[in-house]
């Protein structure tokens, strides 16, 4: 059985001691059932993983020894960011969940036109919080070391008044695009893939996708739902120019 991988918020050291947050203590003794002594692998988020041993199981937390360091990765060649409009219910998290067991290195959530979703600020950070925690988790289950950046979330106007770099291949997923991700050319190490909510993006927003430099592709005659084209166009991006490849 592979190792059981826990995600630490604290940068981690060789052969140093810590303790772990209630989450884990508790997912760690009842969950798993883990005792002293029991081995695991640990990881921060910024490359690489430790080995790792309860030292300490006491009523007031698990304290951990962290052993040596080994600088294993699981990243792929190809930078993907996925632009991507929040949809209801916790399909975002869905999402978020299953592009970064794909590989992807970076999420941006956007509010757009057709967003069924609404959110304050206050609201827009606790969404940002909890999918970077689903993005923790799904790193602990994939074998990644690097833990997805989740951008804040942002209205797709203010995201296009950013700089955009014109080195990234930039492509818009659009039912009905008269080209697919297979005839798209692409070189480099990164692509940037823009993805509408369940309500797709307005003519307007989509029209200044294609001023700034996105192409619009098709993912074939069917239209897919917004979670189910994101797991589909990361595979194929994969499978093109990635580590599927
Ligand atoms: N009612 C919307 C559909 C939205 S589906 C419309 O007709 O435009 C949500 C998003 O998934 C879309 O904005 C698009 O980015 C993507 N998508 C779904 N099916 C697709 C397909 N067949 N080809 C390309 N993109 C697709």
């Amino acid at each position: 059985m592979s190792p059981t991988r826990l995600y630490s918020p604290v940068p981690l050291q060789p052969h140093s001691q810590l303790t772990l947050d209630s989450g884990h203590a508790r997912y760690l003794t009842r969950a798993l059932r883990f005792r002293l002594g029991d081995t695991l692998t640990l990881f921060d988020g910024s490359g690489g993983e430790y080995d790792a041993k309860i030292v300490r199981v006491g009523k007031n937390g698990v304290d951990i020894e962290t052993g040596t360091f080994l600088d294993r990765s699981a990243e792929s060649n190809l930078a993907i960011r996925l632009v991507q409009g929040i949809s209801k219910g916790d399909r975002m998290g869905t999402v978020v969940q299953k592009a970064t067991e794909l590989g992807v290195q970076r999420i941006t959530p956007i509010l757009s036109e057709y967003s069924v979703v609404r959110l304050d600020d206050g609201k827009a950070a606790k969404r940002r919080d909890h999918w970077q925690k689903i993005a923790q988790s799904a790193c602990e289950q994939c074998g990644r070391n690097v833990v997805p950046i989740i951008d804040e979330v942002i209205s797709i106007n203010a995201w296009y008044e950013k700089s955009h770099s014109g080195f990234s291949t930039q492509v818009v997923l659009t039912p009905n695009a008269p080209t697919t991700l297979s005839s798209t050319r692409h070189s480099g190490t990164e692509l940037t893939l823009l993805i509408g909510p369940e309500g797709g993006f307005s003519n307007t927003e989509q029209e200044r996708a294609i001023s700034t430099g996105f192409e619009p592709v098709s993912l074939g005659p069917r239209i897919l739902r917004t979670e189910t084209a994101a797991i589909t166009a990361i595979s194929v991006i994969q499978t093109l120019w990635g580590d599927f490849a």
